[in-house]
């Protein structure tokens, strides 16, 4: 029996990377799955496919995020999914998870990159939260993907790790909002961890990389996802408004 039956969850940016991992990750524990993406329409199908497979329940929805109307779209989507499946749009599970890397030096900076990674990153989690609460039951679990770059420098990497800072102040203040209602909050920070990112495929850059981790390897996305589902379940029900690292040592320099 799964610890997750009965639940329902969203995760952001699910098609690909720790999304992909963390949604088949929720499912195998039981809970019906919303995959969303915005390009990866195949992948996203194929997150569904990989969960029923392994006898789980999932369902893709598109919403490009950091755009206007992004969230109504997110929802129309959502909800539509839940209501066909569950017959209600309760929504007990939500991960924000769906993120965009800057790769461009401080001084390269343009204003609009910035706003863009401000709109995906940290202003479309705290609207994503805001609808999501209509949704959601006592009970509830909300965990936002962070950085260790909120912890360690990275000059290629300054206005990223600023939405990273913001979102880390979602767990913080909404804890303590949504204490009365029994639902957990908190950030999850990843170190380096592989994607679909071609660095990955580079054997020297790879050794660097996993030289940053106390474990000498880069993150798999699954190390991250079952961190997630653990704070998605009931032994979590203590944890709320907690920055946990999940950069396999990296933070402890
Ligand atoms: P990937 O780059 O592998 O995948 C990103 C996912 O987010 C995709 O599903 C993509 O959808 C979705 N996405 C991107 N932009 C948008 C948008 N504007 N609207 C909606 N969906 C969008 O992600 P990772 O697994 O690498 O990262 C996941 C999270 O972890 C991110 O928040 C990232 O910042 C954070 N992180 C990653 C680290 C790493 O080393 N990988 C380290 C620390 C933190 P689609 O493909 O369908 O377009």
């Amino acid at each position: 029996m799964g610890r997750l039956n009965g639940k329902t969850a969203l995760v952001t940016g699910s098609s690909r990377g720790m999304g992909r991992a963390t949604a088949i990750r929720l499912a195998r524990e039981g809970a019906l799955v919303a995959v969303h993406y915005t390009n990866g329409k195949e992948a996203a199908e194929d997150v569904v496919a990989t969960i029923e497979k392994d006898g789980g329940r999932a369902f893709a929805v598109r919403a490009e995020l950091g755009v206007t109307g992004d969230v109504h779209e997110l929802f129309l989507g959502l909800e539509r999914g839940l209501k066909d499946r569950t017959g209600t749009t309760e929504l007990n599970i939500l991960v924000n998870n769906a993120g965009v890397m800057g790769g461009v030096a401080a001084e390269d900076t343009t204003p609009e990159q910035f706003d863009r990674l401000y709109a995906v990153n940290a202003k479309a989690p705290f609207f994503i939260i805001q609808r999501a609460l209509k949704n959601m039951p006592n009970g509830g679990r909300i965990i936002n993907i962070s950085s260790g770059l909120t912890k360690v420098a990275n000059p290629e990497e300054i206005a990223y790790a600023m939405t990273k800072g913001a979102v880390e102040q979602l767990a913080l203040h909404f804890a303590k909002l949504l204490g009365p209602r029994n639902i957990t909050i908190n950030s999850v920070a990843p170190g380096i961890t592989r994607n679909g990112n071609p660095a990955f495929d580079i054997p020297e850059v790879v050794d660097q990389m996993a030289a940053l981790s106390a474990f000498n390897r880069v993150g798999e996305p699954q190390d991250v996802a079952d961190v997630v589902a653990f704070l998605a379940t009931d032994d979590a029900r203590w944890i709320t408004g907690a920055f946990l690292d999940a950069t396999g040592g990296t933070l402890l320099g």
